[in-house]
Protein backbone atom coordinates (compact mmCIF):
# COMPACT_ATOMS: atom_id res chain seq x y z
CA UNK A 1 0.00 0.00 0.00
CA UNK A 2 1.27 3.31 -0.52
CA UNK A 3 0.71 5.23 2.55
CA UNK A 4 2.84 2.27 4.41
CA UNK A 5 5.22 2.53 1.91
CA UNK A 6 5.80 6.33 2.31
CA UNK A 7 5.71 5.79 5.80
CA UNK A 8 8.54 3.08 5.34
CA UNK A 9 11.05 5.38 3.19
CA UNK A 10 10.26 8.57 5.63
CA UNK A 11 11.24 6.05 9.00
CA UNK A 12 14.60 4.97 6.88
CA UNK A 13 15.68 8.57 6.25
CA UNK A 14 14.48 9.60 9.81
CA UNK A 15 17.37 6.64 10.64
CA UNK A 16 20.13 7.70 7.85
CA UNK A 17 19.83 11.50 9.31
CA UNK A 18 20.15 10.09 13.21
CA UNK A 19 23.34 7.33 12.06
CA UNK A 20 24.77 10.35 10.42
CA UNK A 21 24.19 12.83 13.39
CA UNK A 22 25.41 10.23 15.75
CA UNK A 23 29.13 9.59 13.54
CA UNK A 24 29.57 13.41 12.70
CA UNK A 25 28.21 14.87 16.66
CA UNK A 26 29.09 13.31 19.28
CA UNK A 27 31.70 11.69 20.88
CA UNK A 28 31.32 8.07 20.71
CA UNK A 29 30.64 8.18 17.18
CA UNK A 30 33.58 10.62 16.42
CA UNK A 31 35.99 8.30 18.47
CA UNK A 32 34.92 5.10 16.68
CA UNK A 33 32.64 5.59 13.59
CA UNK A 34 34.21 8.54 12.03
CA UNK A 35 37.79 7.44 13.10
CA UNK A 36 37.36 4.04 11.03
CA UNK A 37 36.23 5.78 8.01
CA UNK A 38 39.46 7.53 8.48
CA UNK A 39 41.45 4.95 8.52
CA UNK A 40 40.29 3.43 5.47
CA UNK A 41 40.74 6.47 3.85
CA UNK A 42 37.19 8.23 3.56
CA UNK A 43 37.32 12.29 3.29
CA UNK A 44 34.67 13.98 5.01
CA UNK A 45 32.89 15.09 1.84
CA UNK A 46 32.96 11.46 1.00
CA UNK A 47 31.31 10.62 4.27
CA UNK A 48 28.78 13.47 3.50
CA UNK A 49 28.47 12.54 -0.13
CA UNK A 50 27.17 8.89 1.23
CA UNK A 51 25.98 9.65 3.90
CA UNK A 52 27.40 7.11 6.17
CA UNK A 53 26.77 6.64 9.73
CA UNK A 54 27.68 4.72 12.97
CA UNK A 55 25.09 3.50 15.38
CA UNK A 56 25.45 3.60 18.92
CA UNK A 57 26.48 0.95 21.01
CA UNK A 58 23.30 0.45 23.17
CA UNK A 59 19.91 -1.25 23.18
CA UNK A 60 17.34 1.01 22.18
CA UNK A 61 18.38 4.58 21.44
CA UNK A 62 17.80 4.99 17.99
CA UNK A 63 14.67 3.36 18.63
CA UNK A 64 13.52 5.26 21.38
CA UNK A 65 14.62 8.63 19.47
CA UNK A 66 12.77 7.63 16.29
CA UNK A 67 9.54 6.92 18.86
CA UNK A 68 9.96 10.18 20.36
CA UNK A 69 9.75 11.97 17.15
CA UNK A 70 6.52 10.41 16.89
CA UNK A 71 7.45 7.47 13.89
CA UNK A 72 5.49 4.52 14.54
CA UNK A 73 6.85 1.21 15.69
CA UNK A 74 5.24 -0.68 13.21
CA UNK A 75 7.28 0.84 10.60
CA UNK A 76 10.56 0.56 12.47
CA UNK A 77 9.89 -3.18 12.86
CA UNK A 78 8.56 -3.32 8.73
CA UNK A 79 11.75 -1.62 8.02
CA UNK A 80 14.29 -4.04 10.47
CA UNK A 81 15.34 -1.22 12.07
CA UNK A 82 13.74 -2.12 15.04
CA UNK A 83 13.62 -5.59 16.42
CA UNK A 84 10.59 -6.22 18.46
CA UNK A 85 10.43 -9.12 20.66
CA UNK A 86 7.32 -9.76 22.87
CA UNK A 87 7.00 -6.38 24.76
CA UNK A 88 10.72 -5.65 24.41
CA UNK A 89 12.31 -3.42 21.42
CA UNK A 90 15.86 -3.50 20.45
CA UNK A 91 17.80 -1.74 17.72
CA UNK A 92 18.87 -3.78 15.08
CA UNK A 93 22.00 -1.92 14.15
CA UNK A 94 24.46 -1.39 16.93
CA UNK A 95 28.15 -0.57 17.12
CA UNK A 96 28.47 -0.59 13.69
CA UNK A 97 29.33 1.72 10.87
CA UNK A 98 26.79 2.57 8.46
CA UNK A 99 26.13 2.30 4.85
CA UNK A 100 22.73 3.46 3.55
CA UNK A 101 21.24 1.49 0.73
CA UNK A 102 19.79 4.04 -1.87
CA UNK A 103 17.55 3.68 -4.61
CA UNK A 104 18.17 4.95 -8.32
CA UNK A 105 16.40 8.28 -7.54
CA UNK A 106 18.01 8.47 -3.92
CA UNK A 107 15.53 6.96 -2.02
CA UNK A 108 16.88 5.42 1.51
CA UNK A 109 15.47 1.89 1.34
CA UNK A 110 17.47 0.03 4.01
CA UNK A 111 21.15 -0.13 5.22
CA UNK A 112 24.52 -2.00 5.34
CA UNK A 113 26.11 -2.10 8.75
CA UNK A 114 30.06 -2.94 9.46
CA UNK A 115 31.10 -4.22 12.70
CA UNK A 116 34.64 -2.59 13.75
CA UNK A 117 36.61 -5.11 14.84
CA UNK A 118 37.67 -8.11 12.44
CA UNK A 119 36.08 -10.98 15.02
CA UNK A 120 35.90 -13.48 12.91
CA UNK A 121 33.17 -14.83 15.17
CA UNK A 122 30.38 -11.95 14.36
CA UNK A 123 28.80 -11.22 10.63
CA UNK A 124 31.11 -8.72 9.12
CA UNK A 125 28.64 -6.71 7.65
CA UNK A 126 24.48 -6.74 8.81
CA UNK A 127 22.08 -6.23 6.36
CA UNK A 128 18.47 -4.90 6.58
CA UNK A 129 15.98 -7.83 6.37
CA UNK A 130 14.37 -7.54 2.90
CA UNK A 131 10.99 -5.53 2.85
CA UNK A 132 8.15 -3.96 1.15
CA UNK A 133 11.00 -1.04 0.17
CA UNK A 134 14.10 -2.79 -0.03
CA UNK A 135 14.32 -5.63 -2.41
CA UNK A 136 17.73 -7.11 -2.12
CA UNK A 137 17.60 -8.44 -5.68
CA UNK A 138 16.44 -4.89 -7.57
CA UNK A 139 18.99 -2.73 -5.66
CA UNK A 140 22.78 -1.78 -6.62
CA UNK A 141 24.89 -0.05 -3.83
CA UNK A 142 25.52 3.25 -5.28
CA UNK A 143 23.27 3.70 -8.38
CA UNK A 144 21.90 7.01 -6.93
CA UNK A 145 25.76 8.60 -7.52
CA UNK A 146 26.80 6.60 -9.91
CA UNK A 147 23.81 7.04 -13.03
CA UNK A 148 25.09 9.90 -14.45
CA UNK A 149 28.54 9.07 -15.11
CA UNK A 150 27.47 5.55 -16.32
CA UNK A 151 25.60 7.05 -18.87
CA UNK A 152 28.03 9.65 -19.90
CA UNK A 153 31.28 7.45 -19.66
CA UNK A 154 28.81 4.51 -21.50
CA UNK A 155 30.08 1.62 -18.77
CA UNK A 156 29.37 0.30 -15.57
CA UNK A 157 32.05 -0.43 -13.22
CA UNK A 158 30.45 -3.78 -10.68
CA UNK A 159 32.40 -4.12 -7.79
CA UNK A 160 31.52 -6.70 -5.10
CA UNK A 161 30.59 -4.25 -1.82
CA UNK A 162 30.15 -0.62 -0.42
CA UNK A 163 33.56 -0.18 0.58
CA UNK A 164 35.03 -0.65 -3.13
CA UNK A 165 32.06 1.67 -4.75
CA UNK A 166 32.77 4.19 -1.94
CA UNK A 167 36.70 4.24 -2.48
CA UNK A 168 36.40 3.98 -6.68
CA UNK A 169 34.13 6.72 -6.65
CA UNK A 170 36.80 8.87 -4.11
CA UNK A 171 39.18 8.34 -6.50
CA UNK A 172 37.15 9.79 -9.50
CA UNK A 173 36.35 7.01 -11.16
CA UNK A 174 32.29 7.57 -10.64
CA UNK A 175 30.62 5.04 -12.82
CA UNK A 176 30.74 1.87 -9.97
CA UNK A 177 28.02 0.24 -8.58
CA UNK A 178 28.00 -3.26 -6.48
CA UNK A 179 25.38 -6.20 -6.38
CA UNK A 180 26.68 -5.73 -2.15
CA UNK A 181 25.60 -9.09 -0.28
CA UNK A 182 23.72 -10.80 -3.05
CA UNK A 183 24.68 -13.03 -5.96
CA UNK A 184 24.42 -10.81 -8.89
CA UNK A 185 20.54 -11.06 -10.26
CA UNK A 186 18.71 -10.32 -13.78
CA UNK A 187 17.08 -7.46 -12.10
CA UNK A 188 20.01 -5.79 -11.28
CA UNK A 189 21.68 -6.01 -14.34
CA UNK A 190 18.50 -4.42 -16.09
CA UNK A 191 19.21 -1.35 -13.85
CA UNK A 192 22.29 -0.82 -15.17
CA UNK A 193 20.82 -1.73 -18.86
CA UNK A 194 18.90 1.42 -18.56
CA UNK A 195 21.78 3.20 -18.77
CA UNK A 196 24.52 1.54 -20.48
CA UNK A 197 25.03 -2.00 -22.72
CA UNK A 198 28.69 -2.03 -21.34
CA UNK A 199 29.62 -3.96 -17.82
CA UNK A 200 33.33 -4.23 -16.64
CA UNK A 201 33.27 -6.51 -13.86
CA UNK A 202 35.40 -5.89 -11.18
CA UNK A 203 35.57 -8.70 -8.75
CA UNK A 204 38.12 -9.40 -5.39
CA UNK A 205 40.92 -10.96 -6.55
CA UNK A 206 40.64 -14.16 -4.64
CA UNK A 207 37.89 -17.66 -5.52
CA UNK A 208 35.59 -16.07 -4.48
CA UNK A 209 35.81 -12.77 -6.91
CA UNK A 210 36.42 -15.37 -9.33
CA UNK A 211 33.84 -17.87 -8.99
CA UNK A 212 31.37 -14.59 -8.72
CA UNK A 213 33.10 -13.18 -11.95
CA UNK A 214 32.12 -16.44 -14.02
CA UNK A 215 28.59 -16.31 -12.78
CA UNK A 216 28.10 -12.54 -13.20
CA UNK A 217 29.38 -13.27 -17.34
CA UNK A 218 26.56 -15.04 -18.33
CA UNK A 219 23.91 -13.33 -16.94
CA UNK A 220 24.91 -10.43 -18.52
CA UNK A 221 25.44 -11.74 -21.95
CA UNK A 222 21.48 -13.45 -21.49
CA UNK A 223 20.09 -9.90 -20.82
CA UNK A 224 22.05 -8.82 -24.66
CA UNK A 225 24.69 -6.81 -22.57
CA UNK A 226 28.60 -6.69 -22.99
CA UNK A 227 31.00 -7.69 -20.84
CA UNK A 228 34.26 -7.73 -19.35
CA UNK A 229 36.16 -8.63 -16.59
CA UNK A 230 39.41 -7.22 -15.05
CA UNK A 231 40.85 -8.91 -12.39
CA UNK A 232 43.02 -7.29 -9.28
CA UNK A 233 45.91 -8.99 -7.89
CA UNK A 234 45.62 -12.06 -5.29
CA UNK A 235 44.36 -10.20 -2.08
CA UNK A 236 42.93 -7.13 -3.36
CA UNK A 237 39.81 -5.88 -3.76
CA UNK A 238 39.08 -2.60 -5.75
CA UNK A 239 39.10 -0.59 -2.33
CA UNK A 240 41.93 -2.26 -1.18
CA UNK A 241 43.66 -1.08 -4.77
CA UNK A 242 42.16 2.01 -5.62
CA UNK A 243 43.64 3.27 -1.87
CA UNK A 244 46.75 2.60 -2.94
CA UNK A 245 47.11 3.74 -6.26
CA UNK A 246 46.99 7.00 -8.03
CA UNK A 247 44.13 7.95 -10.52
CA UNK A 248 45.97 8.02 -13.75
CA UNK A 249 47.61 4.18 -12.77
CA UNK A 250 44.40 3.40 -11.79
CA UNK A 251 42.57 4.54 -15.15
CA UNK A 252 45.59 2.24 -16.74
CA UNK A 253 45.06 -0.53 -14.63
CA UNK A 254 41.48 -0.52 -15.57
CA UNK A 255 41.80 -0.26 -19.08
CA UNK A 256 44.76 -2.42 -19.58
CA UNK A 257 43.79 -5.11 -17.61
CA UNK A 258 39.82 -5.34 -18.85
CA UNK A 259 39.33 -8.08 -20.74
CA UNK A 260 36.48 -9.51 -23.10
CA UNK A 261 34.94 -12.07 -21.56
CA UNK A 262 35.86 -14.50 -24.24
CA UNK A 263 39.20 -14.08 -23.31
CA UNK A 264 39.03 -13.44 -19.45
CA UNK A 265 37.70 -17.33 -19.49
CA UNK A 266 40.71 -18.02 -22.18
CA UNK A 267 43.16 -16.86 -19.75
CA UNK A 268 41.66 -18.19 -16.56
CA UNK A 269 41.37 -21.65 -17.19
CA UNK A 270 44.44 -21.73 -20.23
CA UNK A 271 47.23 -22.29 -17.64
CA UNK A 272 46.12 -25.58 -16.05
CA UNK A 273 43.95 -26.57 -19.40
CA UNK A 274 47.06 -25.81 -22.03
CA UNK A 275 48.67 -29.58 -21.95
CA UNK A 276 45.39 -31.62 -21.10
CA UNK A 277 42.88 -31.93 -23.77
CA UNK A 278 40.31 -33.15 -21.90
CA UNK A 279 40.46 -30.04 -20.01
CA UNK A 280 40.73 -28.02 -23.09
CA UNK A 281 37.17 -29.51 -24.47
CA UNK A 282 35.76 -28.42 -21.07
CA UNK A 283 36.91 -25.15 -21.22
CA UNK A 284 35.80 -25.24 -24.82
CA UNK A 285 32.04 -25.94 -24.49
CA UNK A 286 32.14 -23.67 -21.18
CA UNK A 287 32.74 -20.58 -23.66
CA UNK A 288 30.59 -21.64 -26.07
CA UNK A 289 27.92 -22.38 -23.42
CA UNK A 290 28.69 -18.29 -22.55
CA UNK A 291 28.27 -17.36 -26.24
CA UNK A 292 25.02 -19.59 -26.43
CA UNK A 293 23.64 -17.15 -23.98
CA UNK A 294 24.14 -14.07 -26.45
CA UNK A 295 20.59 -13.06 -27.76
CA UNK A 296 22.36 -11.07 -30.90
CA UNK A 297 22.87 -13.73 -33.70
CA UNK A 298 25.45 -11.61 -35.58
CA UNK A 299 27.74 -11.12 -32.15
CA UNK A 300 27.38 -14.50 -31.35
CA UNK A 301 29.03 -15.30 -34.85
CA UNK A 302 31.77 -13.20 -34.02
CA UNK A 303 32.68 -14.13 -30.39
CA UNK A 304 32.89 -17.67 -32.32
CA UNK A 305 35.13 -16.58 -34.57
CA UNK A 306 37.20 -14.71 -31.60
CA UNK A 307 36.83 -18.41 -29.91
CA UNK A 308 37.91 -20.14 -32.69
CA UNK A 309 41.44 -18.47 -33.02
CA UNK A 310 41.80 -18.12 -29.08
CA UNK A 311 41.46 -21.58 -28.88
CA UNK A 312 42.97 -22.58 -31.73
CA UNK A 313 39.78 -24.81 -32.95
CA UNK A 314 38.16 -24.69 -36.73
CA UNK A 315 34.73 -22.44 -36.50
CA UNK A 316 33.17 -25.03 -37.37
CA UNK A 317 33.17 -27.51 -34.58
CA UNK A 318 32.15 -24.40 -32.45
CA UNK A 319 29.31 -23.66 -34.43
CA UNK A 320 28.02 -27.14 -34.17
CA UNK A 321 27.95 -27.12 -30.11
CA UNK A 322 26.80 -23.86 -30.50
CA UNK A 323 24.05 -24.82 -32.60
CA UNK A 324 22.84 -27.70 -29.75
CA UNK A 325 23.03 -25.31 -26.91
CA UNK A 326 20.95 -22.60 -29.02
CA UNK A 327 18.52 -25.15 -29.89
CA UNK A 328 18.20 -26.63 -26.03
CA UNK A 329 17.57 -23.39 -25.13
CA UNK A 330 14.22 -22.87 -27.97
P1 LIG B 1 35.58 -4.75 3.90
O1 LIG B 1 36.56 -4.14 2.95
O2 LIG B 1 34.85 -3.76 4.72
O3 LIG B 1 36.18 -5.83 4.72
P2 LIG B 1 34.36 -6.01 1.61
O4 LIG B 1 33.32 -5.25 0.84
O5 LIG B 1 35.69 -6.15 1.00
O6 LIG B 1 34.40 -5.39 3.07
P3 LIG B 1 33.83 -8.81 1.23
O7 LIG B 1 34.11 -9.82 2.28
O8 LIG B 1 34.71 -8.77 0.04
O9 LIG B 1 33.76 -7.43 1.98
O10 LIG B 1 32.32 -8.99 0.78
C1 LIG B 1 31.76 -8.24 -0.30
C2 LIG B 1 30.37 -7.77 0.05
O11 LIG B 1 29.54 -8.87 0.43
C3 LIG B 1 30.29 -6.82 1.26
O12 LIG B 1 30.52 -5.48 0.91
C4 LIG B 1 28.91 -7.04 1.76
O13 LIG B 1 27.96 -6.31 1.00
C5 LIG B 1 28.68 -8.50 1.49
N1 LIG B 1 29.00 -9.30 2.71
C6 LIG B 1 30.20 -9.73 3.13
N2 LIG B 1 30.11 -10.41 4.27
C7 LIG B 1 28.82 -10.42 4.60
C8 LIG B 1 28.07 -10.98 5.67
N3 LIG B 1 28.66 -11.66 6.67
N4 LIG B 1 26.73 -10.80 5.66
C9 LIG B 1 26.12 -10.11 4.66
N5 LIG B 1 26.77 -9.58 3.64
C10 LIG B 1 28.09 -9.72 3.58
MN1 LIG C 1 35.62 -10.93 -1.06
MN1 LIG D 1 36.12 -7.32 -0.76
MN1 LIG E 1 37.38 -4.84 1.10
Amino acid sequence: EANEKESMYLVSEFAQKYFHNVLMNTDEGKAIGYSYFKERGFTKDTIEKFGLGYSPETWDAFTMEALGKGYKLDYLDKTGLTIVKDDKKFDRFKGRVMFPIQSMSGRVLGFGGRILSNDKKAAKYLNSPESEIYHKSKVLYGIFHAKQAIAKQDNCFLVEGYTDVIQMYQAGIENVVASSGTALTPDQIRLVNRLTKNITVLFDGDAAGLRASVRGIDLILEEGMNVKVCTFPEGDDPDSFAKKTPYDELVQYLSENAMDFIQFKASLLMKEAKNDPIKKAELIRDMVTSISKIPDKIKREIYVQECSRIMDISEEVLFNTLAQLVQKDI
